[in-house]
């Protein structure tokens, strides 16, 4: 069995193409359905990986190291799938590898062209994402009317017809506005937007329908008369509290059965018992006086799509421990060592996330140095653990000017640098350490206690590495390094055993946290701020 779920959209962006494609997959693999997704993006870019999260959201990073669409977290954190390089095709990968093959002499004689060439690439880049899962979930990035996207879609009706009717499906997520002043639902957005979808030869088949609540019966009909599609088919997608209530919700609407109607699925009832038990748990906690307040000392702080799985790998700890988490976005430009005390004393956890770039970088390093003076848990990741190291070789090694190469080229001290294999690159996308790589756990440690196990494998993406010639120093000094990319002996975890919890991590866990598998550093950080919380609150008690 072969079937593929080609998924557009209509009207405006933002709307929660990704979530909802996200949901749906959860909807079938709780069917017994093996599922796989494939974002299609129609940007020229080769991968997000050179792109700015502030404009583009965080860049995801697969097991074997592909820098991809946030939307890739969605789905592996609403399923079981493991994606991979596959599972993301953007406009200019796929036209790279065309002009390749072109120079090559592939198409020897041919005048090269959009279509053809660039549809059957798009088609081949289906195939191979498709190749071992029963059901494909295709979800094409922008918006339809946008000039990007017309190749893609060309090519997904090309498929379609070549599949048969049964074996393909199209699902366009529109918006359906609430007009105040008219106090009425309007559907004529969706209705163009449909109208220029059937102008390039598609007919949805479903219409999810984002809207501020559920659509009453007569806009469904209305929006089946004006763009063809059964009255059943036509499903509403109100604003939730949760994304963790998306399957729960389509389980309502029917999609299910919608679905397997027309791919000729057997009728199975999904069983979202285990969505179900996650949403109450979020309800519960929403209203619950278990709190802590966790700053977060990004570059971005205005964006939190730029540190998307962050946020979520969080959400999950906090279901996890049962305790609510209040997340505070602060912009580490604005940290100074005359301001920081105010900013952060009554945090129960402080969260340098990764980066790159010099900006708010003397920030950062004053949040470190603020968390480890006062003994508050500190939780940095990528970039959040070089700044502990430097933090700690300045101010505890004494090594006064220390810092990462990345930012300052002339520093007596470079205890964060390029190691020899990233020394000639000049190459800015892909090039990176990415992706999964063991790291070895030393017993005894925080990282241990946390990670209960010697060997995990854990996802990259960095350039710049604690540089391992100033380990003695900063070990003698009370630093401990925990966790080792063995094979190269590099250092992965570090920590301070003297402080209450302090860790940081070269790589990023939160790619791989989920709803249902919270990640053991997260949950563990939340846990030792809430106990952390709750100790200053008997202190003050008393
Ligand atoms: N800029 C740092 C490096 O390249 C950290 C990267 C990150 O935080 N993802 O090593």
């Amino acid at each position: 069995m072969k079937k593929f779920i080609f998924i557009t959209g209509g009207v405006l962006s933002s709307l929660g193409k990704g979530v909802t494609s996200a949901g749906i997959g959860a909807i079938l693999e709780s069917m017994g359905y093996k599922i796989t997704f494939l974002k299609l993006d129609p940007y020229l870019n080769v991968d997000p990986g050179t792109m700015n999260p502030y404009q583009h959201g965080e860049v995801y990073v697969t097991e074997d190291g592909a820098e991809t669409d946030l939307d890739l977290g969605h789905y592996e954190r609403f399923t079981n799938v493991v994606l991979t390089k596959y599972n993301n095709a953007t406009s200019g990968r796929l036209l790279h590898q065309i002009l390749e093959k072109e120079r090559r002499g592939a198409y020897l004689g041919a005048t090269v062209q959009i279509i053809p060439h660039f549809t059957n690439e798009i088609k081949r880049a289906i195939e191979k994402a498709a190749k071992d899962a029963e059901i494909t979930l295709v979800e094409i990035g922008g918006t339809v009317g946008d000039i990007e996207s017309l190749p893609f879609l060309e090519a997904i009706r090309q498929m379609s017809l070549e599949l048969g009717r049964e074996n393909s499906i199209f699902i366009h997520l529109t918006y359906v506005p609430y007009i105040k002043v008219a106090g009425e639902l309007k559907t004529k957005p969706s209705q163009h937007s449909v109208k220029e979808l059937r102008a390039i030869g598609i007919q949805p088949d479903i219409l999810i329908c984002r809207a501020e609540k559920n659509l009453p019966k007569d806009i469904k009909r209305k929006l089946a008369l004006f763009t063809n599609v059964r009255e059943d088919a036509v499903l509403s997608a109100p604003d939730l509290e949760t994304i963790y209530e998306i399957p729960l919700h389509l389980k309502k609407e029917k999609l299910h059965q919608v679905l397997a109607k027309h791919l000729g699925l057997e009728e199975k009832e999904p069983d979202l018992s285990k969505w179900k038990k996650i949403v109450q748990t979020l309800n519960q906690i929403k209203k619950s006086d278990k709190v802590v307040d966790i700053a977060i000392i990004g570059k971005y702080a205005e964006l939190k799509d730029a540190y998307k799985s962050i946020e979520e790998a969080l959400t999950h700890a906090s279901i996890a421990n049962k305790v609510k988490v209040n997340l505070h976005w602060l912009k580490a430009d604005d940290l100074t060592e005359e301001n920081v005390e105010q900013i952060l004393k009554d945090m129960d956890g402080i969260l340098v996330p990764g980066g790159f770039g010099d900006r708010g970088i003397e920030g950062k390093i004053t949040a470190a140095k603020f968390a480890r003076e006062n003994n508050i848990p500190y939780f940095g990741i990528c970039l959040g653990m070089q700044v502990a190291v430097i933090e700690f070789a300045r101010n505890v090694a004494g090594l006064e000017g220390a810092h990462s190469t990345e930012f300052d080229e002339n520093t007596p001290y470079p205890v964060i640098d390029l190691m020899p294999e990233q020394k000639g690159i000049d190459k800015k996308g892909g090039t990176m350490r990415l992706g999964a790589y063991k790291c070895t756990i030393k017993e005894g440690t925080l990282a241990y206690d946390i990670y209960k196990q010697k060997e995990i494998y854990e996802r990259h993406r960095h350039r710049y590495e604690f540089n391992p010639e100033f380990r003695p120093v900063l070990e003698e000094k009370g630093l401990v390094v925990s966790g080792e990319y063995t094979a190269k002996k590099l250092p992965e975890i570090v920590e301070i055993p003297s402080h209450r919890w302090f860790i940081g991590c070269q790589f990023h866990p939160e790619f791989k946290s989920k709803p249902f598998a919270p990640h053991p550093v997260f949950r563990d950080f939340v846990k030792a701020a809430y106990k952390y919380r709750t100790e200053k609150e008997e202190k003050d008690g008393n």
